[in-house]
């Protein structure tokens, strides 16, 4: 063994070997760091004495066997003791003894945990995808029925038509959803960003949820800074992440909720929060919230949706330099969102004056009081 040693020493992975009445004859540098054991305390022991929490463990069972049998196994564990995992090979050595080569492979395991569970999400995703593209097209096949029968031009051809169109919209909003999914995971996605007034990008946030907030009979309160709120962003995109989170603030809250929007200048940008008095959230599913297909709460399915919107408002977030976050105090508690971003400036609103002699201001309307209603 001894003349050998010198390769083995600088090895990653530790070595260790035995003799034929199982005493440890060698220890490498790795083992001893790799186990938490000095040279020192275990040479010379047997394999029993040196590690007594091991006795008739699989670790044990195998090193019994090659012993034995005089054949070479590998096996991969988890090891309680150590907490680790670990690749394992003993070897029978010609001199009677068995030799073992070991290596902690912890991270490559549970990049592989990682892997899997990626891949299970996204199986689940493509189940919910088909659900959720095929649910518009049946009111959409019976509408087309409808029109071939229906006197062209009459009501029932209208409100066909119109139920036609809806189901188009929600079936168009799924595709771009995930093309916009596509274009943010292979880095596509390029962002126009000009001076835009948080006033107007809210406003038009509003204007795509108000239907879903009108229709599950929530009510709505909106409150803006006083000053004017510029930030240097693309304005479809972040208005379709404050769309979201309206639009899920609608969803997950039972019918006749309220809901709030307030945006407050704290420097160095503005926060702005989005509370409802909804279905609220589990403390232990937040942190999945954000990831792309994650459905949580507890019924999601019943509420529709590709469970990609909060993932790709988080990216649109962060490629503007700011954040979004989730708070909630439960389930039934409701659920605050946070979305913070950076301003470029933030200047007082010129007052009204009453003789209309007002100077020109752009991009708000001359009603524009603080703080502001919808
Ligand atoms: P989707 O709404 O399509 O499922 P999202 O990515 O927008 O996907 O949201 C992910 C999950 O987060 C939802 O399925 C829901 O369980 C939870 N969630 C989002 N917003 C709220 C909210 N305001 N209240 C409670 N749960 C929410």
């Amino acid at each position: 063994m001894t003349m050998n040693a010198d390769y083995l020493e600088g090895l990653m992975e530790g070595f260790v070997a035995y003799d034929g009445n199982w005493r440890m004859t060698y220890m490498n540098a790795a083992a001893e760091r790799i186990l938490g054991r000095k040279r020192r305390e275990v040479l010379g022991k047997t394999w029993h004495q040196a590690f007594p929490h091991a006795v008739s463990n699989p670790v044990d069972q195998m090193y019994q066997r090659v012993m034995a049998k005089r054949a070479a196994e590998r096996m991969e564990m988890f090891y309680e003791h150590y907490g680790r995992w670990f690749e394992i090979s003993a070897a029978p050595v010609q001199s009677g003894g068995v030799a073992v080569y070991f290596r902690d492979i912890s991270d490559r395991v549970r990049a592989l945990e990682a892997l899997r569970e990626a891949d299970r999400r996204k199986d689940e995703f493509l189940a919910t995808l088909g659900h959720e593209l095929r649910n518009p097209l049946a009111p959409i096949r019976n509408g087309l029925q409808l029109l071939a029968m229906a006197q062209p031009g009459s009501e029932v051809a209208e409100e066909a038509r119109a139920m036609m169109e809806r189901q188009m919209r929600h079936l168009v909003r799924l595709v771009d959803d995930l093309l916009e999914v596509s274009r943010i995971s292979t880095g596509k996605l390029e962002l126009r960003r000009e001076p835009v007034e948080l006033t107007g990008l809210v406003a038009a946030a509003i204007e795509t949820s108000r239907p879903l907030i009108d229709g599950e009979g929530h009510e709505l309160r909106v409150e803006l800074p006083a000053e004017v709120v510029t930030l240097d962003a693309d304005a479809v995109r972040i208005a379709q992440v404050l769309a979201n989170v309206l639009n899920n603030a609608a969803k997950y809250t039972p019918r006749g909720g309220r809901i709030e929007l307030v945006a407050r200048i704290e420097p160095p940008g503005v926060a702005i929060r989005v509370r409802d008095n909804g279905i609220g959230i589990a403390p232990e599913v937040r942190p999945r919230l954000f990831q792309r297909f994650a459905q949580v709460g507890s019924a999601p399915h019943a509420y529709g949706g590709l469970g990609i919107g909060l993932s790709i408002a988080r990216n649109l977030v962060e490629l503007h330099g700011g954040t979004i976050e989730a708070q909630s105090d439960g389930t039934g508690k409701g659920s605050v969102f946070i979305v913070r971003l950076p301003v470029l400036s933030v200047r007082p609103r010129i007052a009204v004056r009453p003789d209309n002699a007002r100077p020109p201001v752009r991009g708000h309307s001359p009603k524009a009081d603080s703080p502001r209603r919808w």
